[in-house]
């Protein structure tokens, strides 16, 4: 019997290995011109699926036997970049870190749609400056404009779906991402054409206006981490909220939870429409940080907020990010202690946030050595404040950088060193100071917060 089951087992592993040596394999390599890390990590979705080092080439390859077809992220630190991959792809990429986006070309089997997504990426982007120009236009007007751009993708797409190279699955994501990217700016109109027309009220639309709406697919699990269609659904949820909450509640004018109020708006409408389980934790997420870090509201209200939280998100895959966040908020509100943190000197020696603040006005900055062009800014506001601001004590505090980098930067900085400390766990400071702004600062009397989310740039 027992011997028998070994036969058995040996022949299903047998069986597997064969079977996997048939299935078709998927080839993604590339080369980076500059790099600025030794690694490239691939993503499904927030999940790592495997990360390979540079070699002295600078080339990298990713190869599977079989993978699930769908978008992927590469990422070679600081730069995030979608990659879309097919069972028997074999794709080439090269890329320079000087110029990500723009330098990136594709080739090789897989090609043709991720050349197609780029470039309506690096269009749209171009094409913005012309976009905001025309939300002061009418609404029909407006809406003429856009229907031509977005023609004139498709028209592109059609030339590429008849050289024949495109899947169902890939023909149907280049339209999704052409549709959605468009129609982004027709959610986005009444707002910023009220801003830019300098009217009081929101106009009357067209009718015809939100046509696309009846077709809004909420759920495709294909789309989840497609940028346009990502950046449809948040505008779309705030363009809804708005505009619902303007007609049911007139009672909360004037009211101080307005913030509150309408980001439960967002909540509760996200929980009404949105099915697919990954798009919708992400858009809870979104909502989440985008309440906690930018209103800055009173602490009871961040806490109603926490609840109704939990309450309509209950197995959020960001319950803990979103917790920790929250926590954060909570324990850098004014005339708390700062936060008990420790940092390294230039002399490597450890020291706590709490010490370095003892004293006087501390103001706490944030920079990286990945972001050579935000030092240069920082340093110049800096020495600029120094001599603005004699009494209040600069402090710059170094993220993500390899000590041997972060002293090479200083060296000919201008910047007082003794001011200067690195964190030894970015990600833990990142999280207590809740530091997802480049330009954030932190402003302390004798070791109390007076402002744990203002802006460098600002008046201090
Ligand atoms: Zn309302």
């Amino acid at each position: 019997m027992v011997r028998v089951l070994l036969y058995l087992l040996l022949i299903l592993l047998f069986g597997c290995t064969t079977q996997e040596k048939v299935s078709p394999s998927v080839f993604f390599a590339g080369e980076i011109v500059n790099p600025t890390s030794d690694k490239v990590i691939l993503y499904k979705g927030d999940k790592v699926i495997d990360s390979v080092a540079l070699d002295e080439n600078n080339r990298f390859s990713f190869q599977f036997d079989s993978i699930t077809d769908g978008l992927y992220h590469f990422y070679h630190n600081p730069e995030l970049q979608y990659v879309y991959l097919e069972n028997e792809d074999s794709l080439l990429i090269r890329l320079n870190t000087m110029d990500f986006d723009e330098s990136m070309v594709f080739e090789g089997k897989g090609s043709d749609i991720n050349n197609f997504l780029l470039e309506l990426f690096l269009a749209s982007e171009q094409e913005q400056s012309d976009v905001i120009s025309w939300y002061e236009l009418e609404a029909s007007d407006f809406s003429a404009k856009i229907d031509l751009l977005r023609e004139s993708k498709f028209k592109i797409l059609k030339e590429i779906i008849k050289e024949g190279n495109l899947s169902d699955n890939q023909r149907n994501l280049a339209k999704a991402s052409v549709i959605y990217n468009y129609n982004t700016y027709k959610e986005q109109y009444p707002f910023r054409h009220r801003k830019s027309s300098k009217h009081e009220v929101l106009e009357k639309l067209p009718q015809d206006f939100y046509a696309y709406r009846k077709t809004i697919d909420y759920g495709n699990a294909q789309l989840t981490y497609l940028r346009p269609y990502y950046r449809f659904m948040v505008n779309h949820i705030q363009n809804l909220s708005f505009m619902g909450c303007m007609e049911d509640c007139e009672k909360t004018k004037g009211k101080t939870n307005k913030q509150l109020h309408f980001n439960e708006h967002k909540l509760h409408l996200i929980d009404s429409l949105v099915n697919e389980k990954e798009l919708r934790d992400n858009l809870f997420r979104y909502v989440a940080f985008d309440y906690l870090l930018k209103a800055r509201d009173y602490s009871e209200n961040n806490k109603r907020f926490i609840g109704k939280f939990h309450e309509l998100s209950k197995n959020n895959r960001h319950l803990n990010e979103i917790d920790e966040l929250y926590q954060g908020i909570e324990s850098l509100q004014p005339e708390k202690s700062v936060p008990d943190l420790y940092v390294a000197s230039i002399k490597n020696d450890t020291i706590s946030l709490r010490d370095i603040a003892k004293n006087g006005r501390t103001i706490f900055y944030f920079w990286s050595g990945v972001d050579k062009r935000h030092f240069d800014n920082i340093k110049t506001r800096i020495a600029k404040l120094s001599k603005s601001k004699p009494n209040y004590k600069f402090v710059g505090i170094n993220m993500k950088t390899t000590e041997t980098t972060w002293k090479g930067m200083l060296d000919n900085s201008g910047l007082d060193t003794s001011l200067q400390f690195r964190a030894t766990d970015s990600d833990e400071l990142t999280k207590a100071l809740t530091i997802y702004h480049e330009n954030k600062c932190v402003i302390t009397q004798d070791g109390r917060i007076v402002d744990a989310f203002s802006n460098i740039y600002a008046s201090l």
